[in-house]
């Protein structure tokens, strides 16, 4: 799978964020998040949808522009962001990542591991490698931003780690190798890290999102896959999604507020299906 991947250490932060924009009512919360993948989709709208409620959001993404697009959109609503461009799978860039966002916005209270790719992997035609670049990205780049901000959130009176996964994480699909298995490792991983980091106040969940209308989902010719016969007939005329859509990504937000707050101070280890019912249904 072709990607586009900026140089090895590669950090760059927009300067777009000014200490004078914070909100009086950010002063007095003062919780910072982090979410990956902030530049688009599920990514954008947990940000944007965090900004609402007064965090102030370190949006990091490996597209520099489409992060600052979403910092902006919450600056321009009189939220507080910054942007910041990295590679979650360059250890390197990731290691450095917390000293700069703690010099930016501030030490973070929330990450959201949302980044992530998809695409096909039909087990008669995958390479190793094919598996090991999702991986690499998927499980691999979540763990090594959790543990670059784990002093960040030990710190935190609130820390919370929210994990993207997907319903993938728990059921099988065709032709999704190595994304059902990243999605499944990353399921697991929030249960352990939820056991592990407990004595630290740190609650980690995560939610499983089905069909969500993002540019994840956009075929070659810029449609999307719910567009489809093969969707509308299956999951929208017969219902195998209960709901019969996808799911707006700011629905995924919504649902991404709870785990986040500091409101939830009992729910950890979880994972919660955001897929209109699909899971319900065999
Ligand atoms: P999206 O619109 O493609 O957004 C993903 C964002 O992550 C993009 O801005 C992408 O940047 C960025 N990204 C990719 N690789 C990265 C890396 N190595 N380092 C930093 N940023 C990186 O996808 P989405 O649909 O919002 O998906 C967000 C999460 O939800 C993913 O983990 C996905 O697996 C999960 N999810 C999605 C669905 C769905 O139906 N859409 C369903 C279940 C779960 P570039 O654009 O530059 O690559």
């Amino acid at each position: 799978m072709p990607r586009r991947l900026p140089s090895k250490g590669f950090i760059k932060y927009d300067k777009i964020f000014r200490i004078g924009q914070r909100s009086s009512s950010m002063q007095k919360h003062g919780r910072v998040a982090l979410v990956t993948g902030a530049g688009s989709g599920i990514g954008a709208s947990i940000a944007i949808a965090l900004a609402r409620e007064e965090l102030a959001v370190a949006c990091a993404d490996l597209d520099l522009e489409a992060a600052e697009q979403t910092a902006k959109t919450i600056l321009s609503a009189g939220g507080a962001a910054a942007a910041f461009q990295v590679d979650i799978s360059d250890d390197q860039a990731v290691a450095g990542l917390p000293a700069v966002v703690a010099g930016t916005l501030g030490a973070v209270d929330v990450l959201v591991n949302n980044a992530g790719i998809g695409g096909e992997s039909p087990t008669s035609s995958v390479s190793i490698d094919d598996v090991r670049s999702v991986l690499r990205i998927n499980l691999e780049g979540s763990v090594a931003v959790t543990l670059a901000f784990l002093s960040h959130l030990k710190e935190s009176a609130s820390g919370r780690i929210l994990n993207i996964a997907s319903i993938q994480g728990f059921r099988g699909a065709r032709d999704s190798l190595a994304y059902g298995a990243s999605k499944g490792a990353l399921v697991n991983l929030t249960r352990g890290l939820a056991c592990d980091l407990a004595d630290d106040g740190i609650l980690v969940n995560a939610l499983a999102p089905g069909f969500v209308d993002t540019p994840m989902a956009r075929l070659p010719d810029g449609a999307t896959e719910y567009e489809t016969d093969w969707f509308q007939s299956i999951y929208v005329e017969n219902a195998r999604i209960p709901l019969r859509r996808p799911a707006d990504p700011d629905e995924i937000a919504q649902a991404a507020l709870f785990f986040c707050s500091p409101q939830n101070t009992y729910v950890t280890g979880q994972v919660l299906a955001v897929d209109g019912g699909m899971t319900a249904t065999f």
